[in-house]
């Protein structure tokens, strides 16, 4: 399932074309049926790993550089450490969206696969 989301796919039956554009994920898998917002805020979760994939990237782009650079020397710019935690905070999630969304799948249908309460919801 993982494995699927990471290529943006449905993690449950693996067919693609999750994507009207790059920030609009489809209601229901073209494939399955599947219903990806199973409840209301579901993609809470799809949120917090972009959060916390922004902000692993501010300490990989801007941090640790920085506190490595200021080590060497003191007076170095912060300029650029500046650029690259905006990369890490603004550029990095509007990249990580879609695959937030299906990583996020994934982990709640590990977690709750699908069951026969939610007959609806398969199509
Ligand atoms: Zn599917």
């Amino acid at each position: 399932m993982l494995r699927r989301a990471l290529l943006k796919r449905c993690p449950l039956c693996g067919a693609g074309r999750l994507f009207t554009g790059w920030f609009r994920m489809k209601e229901r898998c073209p494939g399955c049926g599947y219903r990806f917002e199973r409840e209301e805020g579901f993609f809470l979760g799809a949120y917090v790993i972009n959060l916390a994939i922004a902000q692993g990237m501010v300490i990989l782009l801007a941090v640790v550089p920085l506190i490595v650079r200021l080590a060497g020397d003191p007076d170095a710019s912060i300029a650029p450490f500046i650029v690259g935690g905006v990369i890490g905070a603004v550029v990095a999630p509007m990249i990580f969206y879609p695959w937030s969304k299906t990583i996020w799948s994934a982990f709640d249908l590990m977690l709750r696969p699908v069951s026969v309460e939610e007959p609806a919801d398969k199509r």
